[in-house]
């Protein structure tokens, strides 16, 4: 299936880290899907949506959040997600819960005249070779099929130490490692024929000038949902950062 837009209003979100113990985002999710997604021709979530997602086994269909999403997109808001290392599980009973449709990544679209790659960006982040490794791990369907095969108490109990060992982690490494690589950005965007890309998780929201093999290229690197949220609204070849006010 090809993403094609011509015009019109496109947006893009990641990294929401959607916890219950962070009730404000969740409510200024909530508002965004009643709000600001009803006008967009689409609307892109381009991973970690999720703070930690055990399974679609695990979750209540009439939560909120997946409650939410449903409501958009049966108003006909089409809805992508692409998968984060956070919420990596999630599978065709989220597609179903949600009406949302799970992208590859990479996935490529067509925005507004520009060839477009979306990642969620944890592949770019190659200098970390430990959580290359660990990505690998968690990504083979023999390791998913063992996990999801526990139960759910168990798989709480691995999503809660992993999350803390990681937390740990990423005080205590160099600041450059939780970066992409500059090298993978450019060999990847030259792979796919890019000169734009549009991706998350590295929580460090900008827009990005660079050269490609002689011709403009652009990075834009979305932002987190901790203390407000974060978007990028592409509007008639405007394209434009935007952050979110929490409500209340
Ligand atoms: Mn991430």
């Amino acid at each position: 299936m090809e993403h094609r837009y011509d015009d019109g209003l496109v947006l893009f979100i990641s990294d929401l880290h959607l916890d219950p113990a962070r009730p404000a985002i969740v409510q200024l999710f909530l508002q965004f899907l009643r709000s600001r997604a009803p006008q967009a021709r689409a609307l892109y979530i381009l991973g970690d949506l999720f703070e930690a997602w055990i399974g679609d086994d695990a979750m209540d269909p009439d939560q909120p959040v997946l409650a939410g999403m449903r409501a958009l997109a049966q108003a006909g808001v089409p809805l992508y997600v692409m998968r984060g290392n956070r919420d990596f599980l999630l599978g065709e009973g989220f597609e179903a819960m949600t009406g949302a449709q799970l992208l590859p990544d990479p996935t490529t679209i067509q925005l507004h005249g520009h060839k477009t790659l979306l990642m969620h960006g944890d592949s770019l982040c190659i200098d970390d070779v430990e959580y290359q490794q660990f990505r690998e791990m968690v990504r083979q369907p023999a390791w998913q099929q063992a996990f999801l095969s526990k139960s759910v108490e168990e798989r709480k109990a691995y999503a809660e130490q992993a999350r803390s060992e990681s937390q740990g982690r990423n005080q205590s490494i160099d600041d450059y490692l939780m970066d992409v690589n500059q090298g993978a950005v450019e060999s990847t965007m030259r792979e796919h024929g890019v000169r734009r890309l549009i991706h998350g998780h590295t929580h460090r929201p900008a827009i990005h000038e660079l050269e490609i093999d002689g011709e403009p290229a652009r990075r834009i690197v979305l932002g987190d949902w901790f203390d407000q949220g974060s978007v990028l609204v592409c509007r008639d070849g405007h394209w434009d950062l935007e952050g979110l006010s929490p409500p209340g």
